[in-house]
């Protein structure tokens, strides 16, 4: 059996005319199209682009249907799916594919490269000349379903193996937790080259043979015109700052709907509690990783905990060690065991006892919700007391002039460590370090207080968007 085209495929051939994908300018795929279309496109794949077990499809491309029906294709030929963030340079995506070396990439323009390239469009039009009949396989737990590189801040990108028995595991085990039906309609936004968006919204969605409407990009506007046919939204925090900007968003609008989650990044109390003023709803924060797909949520009966990440998902096992705050460890079917390419990975990411470092610190409460306080890396340690940079960060944005600001710990014979924050200005605004201080000072802990501002014109970004601390700590420690 192939485990993840039967967790996908699987509840829609009971009902085979059911949509499983539709889209916002009205096109819809039904679950006996992705099931032909994905056996189309495996018997082309191999037919055609000699790809075969274990070879590797990356897919650059603008969000559509076709992707999904793509991506079950790779599976059922025992392919491994990479998905490669649209925005990336050419010059990253070059780095990424040397890397991976694929079969085949799928991606609308030309990019210097001698792997063979087609667009996905092509390649749905050349399908429909193949079989829909297709011998699927066998793919067990431990075989390789996918390779997503992630956006390490140090270093080069690493690409995570994920195994069918972690995307199934995952997406079975949130269905329970979160409760998902046939009945269920997803509001998708999030991007296809994401785990969140993928392994989390798009696998929850068929693999409890529930329909889709998928939007091409995130809109805060144009979400609104469709949540009225949607039971569950999945966002990242800033979608629902901008969901809370429209003033058409309201009780009304979101009267069918029965489950918002977040996550991928922290979402302050203020949009918890503004959502839940205004649509009476409240957001289901999870936590989750490219490695391990979701971690913890939050549980979806009312008894969340605003401020934590929730509880761990059943199966899944977490600790957190070195203190409290410490270490956020897991264990669990949903971990990765492998990293591509770099089998040295494991001695480093994991513990001798092999549980996964997430890189995250956090505390565990009596009743075993999580609260994430930073990454480990980050930690500042000022005159025996630890600062975590996020919390900083997220007072500082909020001053005036502020256009955002990192937080590290330079060298100091003092302090060992000195609370340093770099920050951008908004545009046209001149920032005063003194002034920065005084502000500091009235809403946060003397020891948090940093003892410098830096002021520059931008932060240094690595491909995925993240600041680049590590850079800012070499650049300012001589300076
Ligand atoms: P990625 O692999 O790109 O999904 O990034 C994973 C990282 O995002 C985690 O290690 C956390 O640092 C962060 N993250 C994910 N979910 C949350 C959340 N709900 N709250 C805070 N940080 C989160």
């Amino acid at each position: 059996m192939n485990l993840v085209a039967t967790t996908l495929l699987g509840p829609g051939r009971t009902n085979p005319s059911k949509v499983a994908i539709a889209t916002v300018d009205g096109r819809h795929m039904r679950y006996a199209d992705l099931d032909r279309l994905s056996g189309q496109l495996a018997n082309l794949l191999v037919h055609r682009y000699h790809v075969n077990e274990g070879d590797r499809v990356a897919v650059q491309s603008p969000k559509c249907p076709e992707l999904l029906a793509l991506n079950i294709a790779c599976a059922r030929i025992g392919a491994i799916y990479v998905p490669l963030n649209t925005s990336y340079t050419d010059r990253e995506t070059r780095l990424l594919l040397d890397d991976a070396s694929p079969s085949l990439l799928v991606r609308e323009t030309l990019i210097e490269h001698d792997t063979p390239r087609v667009d996905v469009h092509g390649l749905v039009h050349q399908a429909h000349e193949e079989s829909t009949h297709f011998v699927d396989v066998t793919c067990g737990e431990n075989a390789p379903a996918a390779m997503l590189f992630t956006s390490g801040t140090t270093g080069r990108a690493k690409g995570a193996l994920l195994t069918h028995g972690n995307l199934v595991s995952n997406c079975q085990t949130l269905n329970e937790v979160w409760g998902f039906t046939p009945h269920d309609t997803l509001l998708h936004a999030l991007p296809l080259f994401h785990t969140h968006g993928l392994f989390v919204g798009a696998y929850c969605a068929l693999s409890s043979g529930a329909s889709m409407i998928l939007m091409e990009n995130f809109d805060a506007r144009e979400v609104l015109g469709q949540v009225s046919s949607a039971t569950v939204f999945m966002g990242v925090p800033t979608y629902y700052v901008r969901l809370l900007a429209e003033p058409g968003l309201d009780r009304e609008i979101v009267k069918g709907m029965r489950l918002f989650t977040s996550g991928s990044a922290p979402m302050l109390r203020v949009t918890h509690e503004q959502f839940a003023e205004r649509t009476g709803h409240d957001i289901v924060e999870r936590y989750g990783m490219t490695e391990t797909g979701i971690i913890t949520s939050n549980p979806i009966d009312g008894t969340l905990k605003v401020g934590t990440v929730g509880r761990a998902l059943p199966g899944v096992n977490i600790r957190v060690t070195g203190g409290s705050p410490g270490d956020i460890e897991v264990k669990g079917p949903n971990v990765l065991g492998e990293y591509w390419n770099r089998p040295e990975l494991r001695a480093t990411e994991f513990t001798a006892d092999g549980w996964f470092k997430t890189g995250d610190v956090g505390v565990v409460d009596d009743d075993g919700f999580l609260e994430i306080v930073g990454r480990a890396k980050d930690l500042i340690i000022t005159g025996g007391y630890n600062v975590y940079p996020k919390e900083l960060e997220m007072v500082i944005d909020t001053f005036a002039g502020v256009l955002e600001s990192a937080v590290i710990g330079l060298p100091d014979a003092d302090f060992g460590e000195a609370v340093t924050a770099v920050v951008v200005a908004q545009a046209d605004v001149h920032l005063d370090e003194a002034q920065l201080v005084v502000m500091a000072r009235s809403s946060l802990a003397n020891f948090k207080v940093p003892k410098r501002f830096i002021i520059v014109t931008e932060l240094p970004r690595n491909a995925m968007g993240k600041v680049e601390k590590a850079r800012l700590r070499r650049e300012f420690t001589h300076g």
